[in-house]
C-alpha cells in the first residue's frame, strides 16, 4: 500500500482585512495558528508532509507532490492527485494556474509526454477525458449531449464512466486546447462566499497504455510487462465549505447536501486507506459516484497526492480549521 501524500497550502490574501486578532504561521511542515501580538493559539497546530506559505509557485507543488505520480504513471501505475478546500481558497488556481504560473494540470501534461519522449524502448497511446460531478450526476466536459452518465463494472475494463468521450492524443498543446474546450462547460453558481464558485468535482483523466516496441506480446509469455494501462487522475473538488455559511436555499441547498456527502465518503475512503495496514477492513468506495470512479486509482499501489488549500483570512479561521482536520484524517 503507497502513503498517501498529504499538503496543505495557503494563499496569499485577496482582500485587505481591516482588523486581525489571529494569523496563520507557516514553518517548515507545520502550521499553526497565532494571536496577533505572537503566542500561538494552544491545539491549533498541524504537521503535513509539506506545508506551502503564499510564496509558493505551482511549479514547486508539481516538483514535491506531483512529479512522481506522473512518472510512476507513465511506467505504469495508477495516480490521483486532489485539490480540497472551500471555495476561494485556491483548488483551481492550484488545477490551472494563471499566465505566468502554469498549473499541476499544465505541468503535468507536458511532463507526461516528456517522459514519454525519454521512453524509447516502449510505444504509447493516450487517451484525456474530463468530466465533473454535479448533484451526483456525471457530466461529460467534452461533449456536452453526454449528461447524466453512467457508472459501469465489467470484468474487462473494471469500472468505467459509460459514454465518456476520449480523446486519443499525441502532444502537450493538444491537450491543454482540449481541456480550455471543456472549462467552458464547467458547472459555475453564484454564492454569498464568492461570485464564481464551483459547485462541482471535475476529473481530468489521463489513460496511458504502452508496449514495449518491436515485442510480439501475443506470443511471448514470459514478458508479462509487454502491456501496461495506468489511469491518472487530477481532480479539482468542489468546496468544501458547511452549507450554512453560503447562505443558501432551494438549488444551492441541495448543491451544498451532494457536495459534503461526497466529500465526506471521500474522507471515509482516504482515512481507511491511510490506515491501511492496521484496519483491513470495507473501504467504502460505493457510497459515491466521485470515490467509486477514482477506486481504480485510489488504494492499493496507486500513487495519491492531496493538496489542501486553505484562505489566510481571519474570516475563513473555521473553514481552514475544518480543512485541517480533512487533512489530518488523511495523513
Ligand atoms: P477555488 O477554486 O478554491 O474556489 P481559486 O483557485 O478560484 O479558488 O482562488 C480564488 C482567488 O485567489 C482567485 O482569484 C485566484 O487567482 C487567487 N489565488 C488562489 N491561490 C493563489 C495563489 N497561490 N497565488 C496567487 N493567487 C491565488
Ligand atoms: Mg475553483
Amino acid at each position: 500500500m503507497e502513503k498517501i501524500c498529504v499538503a496543505v497550502r495557503v494563499r496569499p490574501p485577496v482582500a485587505q482585512e481591516t482588523s486581525s486578532s489571529t494569523y496563520w504561521r507557516v514553518e517548515d511542515n507545520r502550521i499553526s495558528l497565532h494571536k496577533t501580538l505572537g503566542t500561538p493559539i494552544s491545539g491549533v497546530s498541524h504537521a503535513f508532509d509539506h506545508v506551502f506559505d503564499q510564496s509558493c509557485a505551482n511549479a514547486r507543488v508539481y516538483e514535491l507532490l506531483i512529479k512522481d505520480i506522473i512518472h510512476a504513471a507513465v511506467e505504469g501505475f495508477n495516480g490521483t492527485a486532489f485539490a480540497y478546500g472551500q471555495t476561494s481558497s485556491g483548488k483551481t488556481y492550484t488545477m490551472n494556474g494563471s499566465e505566468s504560473d502554469p498549473g499541476i494540470i499544465h505541468l503535468a501534461v507536458k511532463d507526461v509526454f516528456r517522459r514519454i519522449q525519454m521512453t524509447t524502448n516502449r510505444e504509447f497511446l493516450i487517451r484525456v477525458s474530463y468530466m465533473e460531478i454535479y448533484n451526483e450526476e456525471i457530466n461529460d466536459l467534452l461533449a456536452v449531449e453526454n449528461q447524466k452518465l453512467q457508472i459501469h463494472e465489467s470484468l474487462e475494463n473494471g469500472v468505467f464512466v459509460a459514454g465518456l468521450r476520449e480523446e486519443i492524443v499525441n502532444g502537450a498543446e493538444q491537450v491543454l486546447k482540449i481541456i480550455e474546450s471543456g472549462e467552458v462547460n464547467r458547472h459555475f453558481g453564484e454564492t454569498n462566499m464568492n461570485a464564481r464558485s464551483s459547485r462541482s468535482h471535475t476529473i481530468f483523466r489521463m489513460v496511458i497504455e504502452s508496449k514495449e516496441k518491436d515485442s510480439n506480446y501475443s506470443s511471448d509469455y514470459s514478458s508479462t510487462d509487454a502491456i501496461r494501462v495506468s489511469v491518472l487522475n487530477l481532480v479539482d473538488l468542489a468546496g468544501s465549505e458547511r452549507i450554512e455559511k453560503t447562505g443558501a436555499g432551494g438549488v444551492r441547498l441541495k448543491e451544498g447536501k451532494y457536495i459534503n456527502k461526497s466529500l465526506m465518503v471521500l474522507g471515509n475512503v482516504i482515512n481507511k486507506l491511510s490506515d491501511g495496514a492496521k484496519q483491513r477492513g470495507h473501504i467504502p468506495y460505493r457510497d459515491s459516484k466521485l470515490t467509486r470512479i477514482l477506486q481504480p486509482a485510489l488504494g492499493g499501489n496507486a500513487k495519491t497526492s492531496i493538496i489542501c488549500t486553505v484562505a489566510p483570512e481571519e474570516v475563513h479561521i473555521e473553514e481552514t480549521k475544518g480543512t485541517l482536520q480533512f487533512a489530518s484524517r488523511a495523513k
